[in-house]
């Protein structure tokens, strides 16, 4: 029914073109149908994108047969191909492929309301979760009863939709749910994610019994501190409480747990104060120059030294030519990437890779070298699939899939000299000679350390240098002088 797409990339160019212009006359009656067939031809492009996607799968996954990759690996990279064709991170890939083969194999009935532009791609996913549980057979009765009345499931908004497949699916075999219940248990899991003026949305994904007992604990909490006289809100003291007890464990202690690791990157002349360019929290994102400021000041810190020739960025001494990329220099690539560098993934780094594989000759080295995530370094040892580092004003990497389509990914911006904290009062100093001769000889603009620096000084001036030779200086001077010139 749905084996193939009948149109190619060329033709819906030339309609996206037209749409592109639409006309200028239209009264409004005619606006809203013109809304409406947009709507529909916008659930259309997402049922045909599906379809192409497994007729994708099904061909790179016949062409690795016949190539003699083994089954278990059969498969591979195919998803990721999908998310850089659609712009989007590998993961969203795997759920894009996966709905595209459950749509053409199991729900026949929503894949058709879907390619009729009548429900969209949100909707047909609802159908997909909430029957993932079931027998194929029982799927595809739930899917008939759903969608078998393309009119019907149109009709029902989101959560109507929802209720009633689980009814359908309740019905139908009730041991699901509890086999379901006890799969969304293994899926438990904490996030962070930046929320809107510099702060951020922790959120934890739990059992209905833990998520209830957490929240009742830091309602009670509140409440018994607010008829005390705690001036603060109640949402105010819940967030104090979950911090202070997470981080501590005691509910009256204040500060950080010692042994956690926070890396902030940020610029020297953000230190000074001369610059209110963001700095970089690891696993956040961006951050003001006050904020990355305040941060600096307010850790302990010993220093250590991680370029030779910080202005050029050659790491002589992290050079190797062992294959197994060095501790130091895969932290380079994680403070360089800073998130993996396949293009949209923003996943965490796990693997160092090899752009060029050590096996093809290879350099263990910082240009040839790139962090990325565990599921982009596997699709990109697939069969088909070449990189190659690319001149360009900062780190950059050419990758080529298997069907001819290259992607680059430049490493994100990140001004040098910067200090970068490894760990609580960890700091790595990248100088620059620029920084070190601005110093050695301070201008009118520069006649003493900015205040807000005298403060990263003393931290810096406390150190352990065990690690380096970092001259005690209560001077940022003094530190500099450990960088060989
Ligand atoms: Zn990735």
């Amino acid at each position: 029914m749905f084996e193939s797409c009948r149109v190619d990339a060329g033709r819906v160019r030339a309609l996206a073109s037209e749409l592109s212009t639409p006309a200028a006359d239209l009264d409004d009656q005619e606006r809203i149908e013109l809304i409406r067939a947009l709507e529909e031809l916008k659930c259309m492009s997402e049922a045909a994108q599906a379809v192409v996607s497994a007729d994708f799968d099904a061909s790179q996954r016949a062409d690795q047969a016949s190539r003699g990759v083994p089954r278990a690996r059969q498969g591979r990279g195919v998803a990721e191909q999908i998310a850089l064709a659609r712009r989007e991170s590998p993961h969203r890939g795997r759920q894009h492929l996966g709905l595209a083969n459950i749509l053409r194999h199991e729900l026949p009935h929503t894949m058709t309301a879907f390619a009729a532009g009548r429900i969209t791609e949100w909707k047909v996913t609802l159908v997909a979760r909430e029957t993932a549980c079931l027998s194929l057979e029982d799927r595809r009765r739930v899917d008939a009863e759903l969608a078998g009345n393309p009119e019907r499931i149109e009709a029902m908004g989101d959560g109507e939709l929802v209720a009633e497949a689980r009814r359908l699916a309740y019905e139908l075999d009730a041991a699901s749910f509890v086999e379901r219940r006890r799969k969304a248990e293994s899926d438990r899991r904490v996030a962070l994610r930046p929320a809107p003026d510099v702060m951020s949305q922790l959120s934890a994904l739990l059992p209905v019994k833990d998520g209830v007992e957490v929240y009742a604990v830091l309602t009670r909490e509140a409440d018994r501190r607010r008829a005390s006289g705690d001036p603060r809100s109640r949402g105010q003291i819940m967030a104090d409480t979950l911090v202070q007890r997470v981080l501590s464990g005691d509910p009256f202690a204040t500060g950080t747990d010692p042994d956690v690791m926070v890396n902030l990157v940020v610029s020297d002349a953000v230190l000074w104060g001369d610059s209110d360019e963001a700095g970089h929290v690891q696993g956040y994102g961006p951050v003001p120059a006050d904020l990355a400021r305040e941060m600096a000041g307010t850790v302990g810190a010993w220093l250590r030294r991680l370029y030779v020739r910080p202005e050029t960025g050659s790491l002589v001494a992290m050079d190797s030519a062992a294959r197994q990329v060095p501790a130091k220099l895969g932290q380079l690539f994680r403070l360089r990437d800073q998130v993996c560098r396949t293009p949209w993934c923003d996943a965490p780094i796990r693997h160092n890779d090899h752009v060029t594989p050590a096996i093809d000759g290879g350099e263990t080295s910082e240009p040839n070298g790139q962090g990325l995530c565990e599921a982009c370094n596997y699709a990109k040892e697939a069969a088909g699939w070449t990189a190659r580092p690319r001149p360009g004003p900062r780190h950059t990497v050419e990758t080529t899939t298997p069907t001819g389509h290259s992607y680059e990914s430049t490493s994100p911006p990140l001004t040098s000299p910067r200090f970068v904290e490894t760990r609580p009062g960890v700091w790595t100093l990248r100088a620059s000679l620029a920084l070190k001769e601005r110093i050695d000889a301070p201008t009118a603009h520069h006649p003493t350390a900015h205040p807000r620096v005298a403060k990263a000084e003393y931290q810096v001036r406390g150190v352990n240098s065990g690690h380096d030779r970092v001259a005690h200086s209560p001077r940022m001077s003094g530190c500099l002088a450990a960088v060989p010139t």
